[in-house]
């Protein structure tokens, strides 16, 4: 499953030698933030996202051209593992977008199609009206973004900046 010095095991995992195994019969799941490999076993009943899974995550590392996301729940069933996807900048919408910067920040809570699950890495799309960021917060203060026409404000201290939101932002029950 991956070496130590790569991962740390988590878990459903052993290691002997310095390798992970897999203790279970089940899933394995990278978690790209945290570099954990853990196990779920396979029982009925236990949500595992899926390729085309609605997930609500949280935006953690972000590149310029991708960001990490911390799935926490899948459809409406809140997860007690760590699942983490990864969002690229050409599955955000179908038009070209620029940057990152104006999709999702570090710490925003988006809602994202799982479009494939290759090498064991949930990939997402925020491509559909109902996907993208579900509340998003303040570069500069970390105060919840209001929603404007075409731009995202903050009440607090007046900055504006630019989301890829879902369009019941704000809405979501975490
Ligand atoms: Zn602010």
């Amino acid at each position: 499953m991956g070496v130590i010095e790569e991962y740390i095991p988590d878990s459903g995992t052993y290691v002997k030698e310095g390798v992970i195994y897999s203790k279970i019969v089940g899933r394995s799941l990278v978690d790209l933030l945290n570099k954990r490999v853990s196990v779920y076993p396979l029982i009925s009943g236990v949500a595992v996202p899926k390729v085309s899974s609605s997930v609500v995550g949280q935006v953690g590392n972000a590149q310029s051209d991708n960001v990490l996301v911390r799935i926490f729940k899948i459809g409406p069933k809140r997860l007690s593992g760590v699942f983490s996807g990864i969002l690229h900048i050409s599955d955000v919408q179908d038009r070209y977008v620029d940057s990152m910067n104006d999709v999702c920040k570090p710490g925003d809570i988006i809602r994202a199609k799982v479009i494939s699950e290759k090498n064991q890495i949930y990939h997402l799309s925020t491509a559909e009206k109902d996907l993208g960021v579900l509340y998003g917060f303040c570069g500069r203060c970390g105060n919840l973004l209001e929603q404007k026409r075409y731009d995202m404000n903050c009440p607090r201290c007046g900055n504006v900046e630019k989301r890829k939101t879902a369009s019941d932002y704000g809405k979501e029950e975490l």
